[in-house]
């Protein structure tokens, strides 16, 4: 299997191109084809197998497809961490950068709020964020989930012993019920399993 049959948009098989990659990995294989259908997905899988892309391109395809409501984020993506969250960040870059009218907003606990709060008064498509920041900010409604399409928990074992499980829960409670459910883990033991029945409609299951 190669990229080029995946049917994805060709502004982003030409970004995967000129990133250097021709074959999807195993998870990337499974996940892209499912996700283009709607699919909600529950992936275990290591880190390294190529997780971003595999949500980040059907993500990108997806936002492609419309133009800028600019009423909110139609992709939520959150992480445990900062760390991750910035590889995410600079991720959508890479894949989207042929997609001009994406916009990404990052929110990361820790940051000065003047800059974040500027970023998210302009129209931006894509929100990553760890969970505190992203209840900080719709808390003082400087963030509207109502236009979310497509909800992804990057590293869902690491935010549960984090202790986000509630806040995880309250974001995505403020989420269309309609929206597209990723969870992405290294381990899928029973809190896991629990949380991706509350928050997953009979999900495609990818070990990789
Ligand atoms: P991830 O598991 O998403 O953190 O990705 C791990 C690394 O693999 C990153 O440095 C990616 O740039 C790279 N990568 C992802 N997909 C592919 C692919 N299909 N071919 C080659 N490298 C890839």
């Amino acid at each position: 299997m190669l990229f080029e049959h995946l049917n994805l948009d060709p502004r982003l098989l030409s970004a995967v191109t000129e990133a250097g990659y021709t074959v999807p990995t195993p998870v990337q294989a499974q996940a892209i084809p499912a996700l283009l259908t709607g699919s909600d997905l529950m992936v275990t899988s290591r880190t390294g197998s190529g997780k971003t892309a595999a949500f980040m391109l059907p993500a990108l395809h997806r936002l492609a497809t419309r133009p800028l409501s600019g009423k909110g984020p139609r992709l939520l993506i959150l992480s445990p961490t900062r760390e991750l969250a910035s590889q995410i960040t600079e991720a959508a870059k890479i894949y989207g950068k042929n997609l001009k009218q994406v916009r990404t907003v990052t929110l990361l606990g820790g940051t000065p709020y003047p800059v974040q709060n500027r970023n998210l008064a302009r129209p931006y498509d894509i929100l990553v964020a760890t969970p505190g920041r992203l209840l900080d900010q719709m808390d003082s409604r400087r963030v509207d989930l109502s236009q979310v399409e497509m909800l992804v928990l990057d590293e869902a074992d690491r935010m549960l012993d984090m202790g986000f499980i509630d806040d995880v829960k309250r974001i995505a409670s403020a989420t269309p019920i309609t929206r597209q459910t990723l969870m992405f883990s290294a381990t899928f033991d029973k809190p896991i399993a629990r949380l991706a029945e509350t928050l997953l409609r009979e999900p495609v299951r990818i070990e990789a």
